[in-house]
């Protein structure tokens, strides 16, 4: 063991949104009795507000840390969620959802879109979705969670009171919450590690890693640090979001809506008994006097909130952890909410934490190890999300064109090459989405395969047709046996008085 490492056992958590309390809480419950944990979070200065859909590794996370879905749930206003619905995205008027489930069945030599297209090409084949239970669900608005059929699914839950609900159990497991305004940021003279962090009271808390989860200011890891950020608008280019909550005036459906306007795209997050609503818009294209009028002229229900203006500027921080100190959240960068993939990242980021844990010290194995995870990661969910803005045949406002027209990273230009080929798709090792939400964005894009694989052609005579048919009615008989979402919300999970 190398004497000069300074074994890790004081972590300091700086900020308390989405990003802090997931980070504290986790820590707490899976490393509690080996870490001191501080969290330092100031009420005055606030949260994003934002970030309140997620894709299905939620679960997975909170199974880890032992939380309960219905507790979660009802504290939280959550609804489940099987997917996105896009619309207007390839062209005005188009509508596809890209679920959480899987489309068809596959074989080893090829996917399921294979023998679609080869259904298609002879003239039989349903639209791609029929073959997908999560989707059909999420159009028929119906919903569980039970072990048969089985979905895979993601919630909608209220920020402000997910982080309410995870302090609740991170202060109970040991973490110590301190508020305050972070003032100064001490670091040693001679490493440039960071040492402690000065409050506005005066208080000085000394920490051995710091995570900095102080949002878009990234106070530790840029202001302190410096570690850089890669700028990627010239490929994500909306840079403003608007946010309203509204009550809810319908029942919610199971899915998150991204519909495309002409100079970015508004999402609707349905809860319990709101509804977040967003206008994400580039301002070259869009002014906020007219993406104000464009929300509000568009959400339904009496608004809850003064409408919220956000600036952002897409990309990543050069390296994610620096020195001592880990970005989580959006300190860490931002690609962008259009597949609500920022949770994730935290959840990935604080379970990549505790499996490289340095107890015995920092080193740059273990620091390369986690930045190189996280890149790589990173730079898929890029790609994804560039592809929604990249694959549209829109020619009806400057910014459409400009997403048309613009240069994309060279992983994801082989990737459309490949499907616009022959119909292939892949995941990769470090790809977060599977082969099935590749090729639901792509067709949902217009991404035309000029070929595909013939393997569907050494099936016998009627087979192609009697397999397809008969999972499309299966489907269908599966999601007829299914409760409304929101009748199975209000049964399961109902939100609590007291939130
Ligand atoms: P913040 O919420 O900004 O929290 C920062 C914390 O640091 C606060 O507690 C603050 O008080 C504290 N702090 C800052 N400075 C100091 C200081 N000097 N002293 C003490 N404390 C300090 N993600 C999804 O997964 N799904 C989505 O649907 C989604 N939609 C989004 C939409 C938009 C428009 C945006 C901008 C983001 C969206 N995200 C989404 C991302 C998501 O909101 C964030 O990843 C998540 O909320 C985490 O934020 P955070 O905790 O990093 O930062």
């Amino acid at each position: 063991m190398d004497d000069s490492l300074k074994p890790v056992r004081r972590v300091v958590v700086a900020g308390g949104g989405t990003a802090g309390w997931i980070a504290a809480t986790a820590l707490a419950r899976q490393l509690g009795p080996l870490i001191d944990i501080t969290l330092v979070e100031s009420d005055e200065i606030g949260t994003v507000g934002v970030g309140e859909a997620t894709i299905p590794t939620a679960q997975t996370f909170h199974r880890i840390i032992g939380i309960d879905e219905r507790a979660f749930m009802a504290a939280t206003q959550s609804t489940f969620k099987l997917g996105i619905a896009f619309e207007n995205w390839a062209r005005p008027g188009d509508r596809y959802i890209h679920s959480f489930g899987t489309v068809g069945t596959s074989s080893w030599m090829g996917d399921f879109q294979h023998f679609w297209l080869q259904a298609r090409a002879e003239g039989f084949a349903g639209n791609i979705g029929d073959y997908c239970l999560e989707l059909q669900a999420a159009e028929a608005d119906a919903f569980t969670n039970a072990a048969e059929p089985g979905l895979n699914y993601a919630y909608h839950l209220d920020a402000s009171l997910y982080a309410r609900f995870l302090r609740r159990i991170g202060e109970t497991d040991g973490v110590r919450r301190v508020e305050g305004k972070i003032t100064r940021v001490e670091q040693d003279g001679e490493s440039g590690d960071i040492t402690a962090l000065r409050l506005d009271s005066g208080a000085r808390i000394e920490g051995d890693l710091f995570i900095d989860c102080t949002g878009f200011r990234g106070l530790l890891i840029e202001q302190t640090l410096q570690a850089g950020y890669d700028d990627w608008s010239h490929w994500l280019p909306t840079n403003s979001a608007l946010a309203v909550q509204t009550r809810s005036v319908r029942p919610a459906v199971p899915y998150t809506k991204a519909i495309a306007h002409d100079a970015g795209w508004r999402w609707q997050i349905p809860l319990q008994h709101r509804v977040g609503n967003g206008l994400v818009y580039c301002s070259d294209h869009l002014t906020d006097a007219a993406a104000r009028d464009r929300l509000l002229g568009a959400v339904e229900g009496e608004t809850l909130t003064e409408p919220r203006t956000i600036r952002y500027v897409t990309g990543r921080r050069r390296r994610t952890w620096s020195h001592n100190c880990i970005a989580l959240g959006l300190s860490s960068g931002f690609v962008e909410p259009l597949e609500s993939t920022s949770i994730h990242l935290i959840m990935i980021g604080v379970t990549r934490l505790m499996q490289l844990f340095p107890f015995a010290g920092i080193t740059p194995a273990i620091v390369d190890r986690y930045n190189d995870l996280a890149d790589r990661e990173l730079e898929k969910v890029r790609d994804f999300i560039i592809l929604h803005y990249k694959m549209t045949e829109r020619d009806d406002s400057a910014f459409w064109r400009r997403c048309r027209d613009m240069d994309i990273p060279d992983t994801l230009a082989a990737r459309i090459a490949l499907f616009r080929e022959g119909g292939f798709a892949y995941q990769a090792a470090d790809d977060l989405f599977r082969v099935d939400s590749w090729v639901q964005v792509m067709l949902g894009q217009r991404a035309e395969p000029r070929a595909h694989h013939a393997m569907a052609r050494l099936l016998k005579p009627g087979q192609l047709r009697h397999v397809l048919d008969g999972m499309a009615s299966d489907i269908r008989r599966k999601v007829a046996a299914l409760p409304a979402h929101q009748d199975f919300v209000s049964g399961y999970c109902p939100a609590r008085g007291d939130v």
